[in-house]
C-alpha cells in the first residue's frame, strides 16, 4: 500500500510482466504517457497492445532475465524508444516520439524464484534533443553519439593548460578494437557500425561523470580521465577491457564478440603540448596490440 503510492507518483514508467509477458503491474506514468488504463492492459498480452516491441532482440533479452536473472538495457542511442509514445506540444519538434533508456531487470520471490520481470522507461527526450544540438554544432559524432575528434583537440588543450596551471593529475585512454576489419569482412559494415555504437554505449555508461568519451577515428576511441593518475587510470583500462571482451553482440541474428587493445599515460610536467601526450598514449597502444591484442599497456 505504502510502495503503491510511490510506484504510482514516481516520474519514470514501471511495468512488470509475467514469464507469459502479461501485463502484472502498470504504474500511473504508463497510462498517462499510453492512454492505456491499467484496468485495461492488466492481465493481457503486453504483445496486444505492442507489436512493435516483439522483436528478436526483446524476447532474447526477457529470455535471460528469466533464465539467469540477468539485465538489460535499451539505450536510446540504439533504440530511440521501447514504447513509442507520441510526443505533443514538446517544445522542440526533433522527434516524433518521446525518447527512451530502458532498464530491465528480474523480481525474485521468497524462494528465489523469478516469477516476473520489471522494466523502467526514463524519458530521455530532452538530453536527446540537447545532443543532436551538439551534434550541429560539429561536438559530436554522429554514428556513435560521443563527442568527435575535433572536440577532443580543444578539451585536451584545456585540461593541458589546467595541468600547467595547477599541476592536477591528468590521464588519457587510448583504445582501439581489434580485428575490426574481420567483422566488417565477415559480417557487413552495418554490423560493423553497429558494433561501434554498442562498444561506445558500453564504455560511456562505465565511465565516471568528469571522465569523458571521444571517437578518435574509425574505431579508436579516447577517453580523458581529469583528476586521475596512472595507476587509477589503468584500473579504468582494465575494467573497460574486460567489460568489452564479455559483451556480446546480437546482429542479424548472429553473435558477435570483439576485444580491444589499450594504451593508458598520465600527463607529465616535461610534456610540452598535448601533442606529445596524445603521441605517446599511440605508443602505448601500439604495444599493446604488439603484445597480442585484448591487453592493456601504460607508459
Ligand atoms: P587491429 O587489431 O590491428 O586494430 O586490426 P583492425 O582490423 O581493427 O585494424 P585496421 O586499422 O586494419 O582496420 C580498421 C577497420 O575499421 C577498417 C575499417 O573498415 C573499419 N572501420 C573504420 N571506421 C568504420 C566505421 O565507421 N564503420 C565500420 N563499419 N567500419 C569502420
Ligand atoms: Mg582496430
Ligand atoms: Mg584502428
Amino acid at each position: 500500500m505504502i510502495f503503491s503510492q510511490i510506484f504510482d507518483n514516481i516520474n519514470i514508467g514501471l511495468v512488470v510482466l509475467d514469464r507469459e509477458m502479461k501485463v502484472y503491474k502498470w504504474n500511473r506514468w504508463m497510462e498517462m504517457n499510453s492512454g492505456i488504463s491499467t484496468e485495461d492492459i492488466t492481465d493481457k498480452s503486453i504483445f496486444d497492445f505492442f507489436p512493435n516491441i516483439k522483436t528478436e532482440n526483446f524476447i532474447r533479452s526477457c529470455n535471460t532475465v528469466f533464465t539467469f536473472g540477468n539485465f538489460s538495457f535499451f539505450s536510446q542511442k540504439l533504440h530511440g524508444n521501447l514504447f513509442p509514445f507520441r510526443l505533443t506540444g514538446f517544445f522542440d519538434s526533433s522527434f516524433e516520439y518521446m525518447q527512451q533508456t530502458c532498464t530491465m531487470g528480474p523480481l525474485r520471490d521468497e524462494k528465489n524464484e523469478i516469477k516476473y520481470l520489471y522494466i523502467y522507461v526514463q524519458d530521455v527526450t530532452a538530453v536527446a534533443i540537447y545532443e543532436k544540438k551538439l551534434i550541429e554544432m560539429n561536438i559530436l559524432d554522429d554514428l556513435t553519439g560521443i563527442y568527435n575528434r575535433r572536440y577532443l583537440e580543444t578539451k585536451i588543450q584545456d585540461e593541458f593548460r589546467r595541468h600547467k596551471r595547477y599541476g592536477r593529475p591528468f590521464s588519457i585512454i587510448m583504445f582501439d578494437i581489434d580485428y575490426f576489419k574481420n567483422v566488417n569482412d565477415q559480417h557487413g559494415h552495418l554490423c560493423g557500425d553497429y558494433i561501434l555504437k554498442e562498444v561506445s554505449s558500453k564504455i560511456s555508461s562505465l565511465a565516471r561523470n568528469p571522465d569523458s568519451l571521444f571517437r578518435f577515428g574509425g574505431e579508436e576511441f579516447c577517453c580523458l580521465l581529469p583528476e586521475t593518475n596512472l595507476e587509477s587510470a589503468m584500473t579504468v583500462a582494465e575494467r573497460f577491457r574486460v567489460a568489452i571482451m564479455e559483451q556480446e553482440h546480437y546482429f542479424d541474428g548472429k553473435t558477435i564478440k570483439v576485444s580491444i587493445s589499450l594504451g593508458v599515460v598520465e600527463m607529465t610536467k616535461d610534456m610540452e603540448t598535448p601533442d606529445v601526450l596524445l603521441n605517446k598514449v599511440d605508443v602505448a597502444l601500439y604495444q599493446a596490440k604488439n603484445k597480442g591484442r585484448n591487453s592493456t599497456v601504460a607508459l
